[in-house]
């Protein structure tokens, strides 16, 4: 469960991006949509320790987010909307490199991590090419490997489905579809079909406040 309260956030420009947030969210896939410029970017960043909030509280499980961020570091993937990172090296030793920032120093159980989300992420095939060959499904089921070492128990997402084409957003929902037991991910989106088909739950955010949440069935309901 994680638990956010009263959390605002204003930019040094005087941008209220996140105004009093208020937010429960249950285990499985959770949706947050809202248009471009609603402040998705900056709550994921603050959920992740990437930024710091004025004011409120963050609880994952026993963790206090904002209090020990070392400690939710342990069990957070991150996947940033936009990924940059040395391109050309190859997508296994990309992992392995990343796999020791998180703390997975034991050759063995490294490699047979990055082994099975190779598999996963279907990248087996191309692990020793350089990332900047690939495609954007490529680069994005790339970046969700990288996000998912260490299998953490919450998965944070901005925009994942971003510029892929129809076919490989569908090949990218099977892969969260089966990942998601005993996690909480979360993903944003401005797509409302990739909540409808995904997401069990959602939060519609807007003008940096949460609009509404709760069980899809009862905030999507067609006109
Ligand atoms: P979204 O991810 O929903 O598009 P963002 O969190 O990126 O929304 O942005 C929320 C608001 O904060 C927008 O008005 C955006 O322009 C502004 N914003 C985002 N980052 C910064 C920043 N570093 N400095 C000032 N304003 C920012
Ligand atoms: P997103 O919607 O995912 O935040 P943006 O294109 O809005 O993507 O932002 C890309 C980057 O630019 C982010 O790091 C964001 O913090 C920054 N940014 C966005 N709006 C502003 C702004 N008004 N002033 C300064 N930086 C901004």
């Amino acid at each position: 469960m994680l638990s956010i309260r009263q959390l605002s956030l204003t930019y040094a420009d005087g941008t209220q991006a996140l105004r009093d947030i208020n937010l429960q969210l249950p285990h499985g896939m959770v949706g947050l949509l809202g248009p471009n410029g609603a402040g998705k970017s900056t709550l994921m960043r603050t959920l992740a320790c990437l930024q710091t909030a004025d004011k409120g509280d963050i609880q994952f499980n026993d963790i206090d987010v904002i209090k020990q961020p070392m400690a939710l570091r342990q069990k957070l993937g991150y996947l940033p909307q936009y990924f940059g990172v040395y391109p050309h090296m190859s997508c296994r030793v990309l992992l392995q490199h990343m796999a020791i920032l998180k703390g997975l120093n034991d050759k063995t159980s490294q490699k047979h991590q990055i082994d099975s989300l190779l598999e996963l992420t279907n990248l087996t095939a191309v692990a020793n090419k350089a990332v900047s060959t690939f495609s954007g499904g490529m680069r994005q089921r790339f970046g969700i490997a990288q996000a998912l070492l260490g299998d953490p128990k919450l998965l944070i997402m901005d925009e994942p489905t971003a510029g892929l084409d129809p076919a490989e957003r569908e090949r990218l929902h099977s892969l969260l579809v089966n990942i998601s037991q005993e996690k909480l991910i979360l993903l944003s989106t401005h797509i409302v079909e990739d909540i409808e088909n995904l997401c069990p739950y959602v939060a519609l955010i807007n003008e940096g406040q949460i609009v509404e949440s709760g069980a899809v069935q009862q905030l999507l309901l067609p006109l």
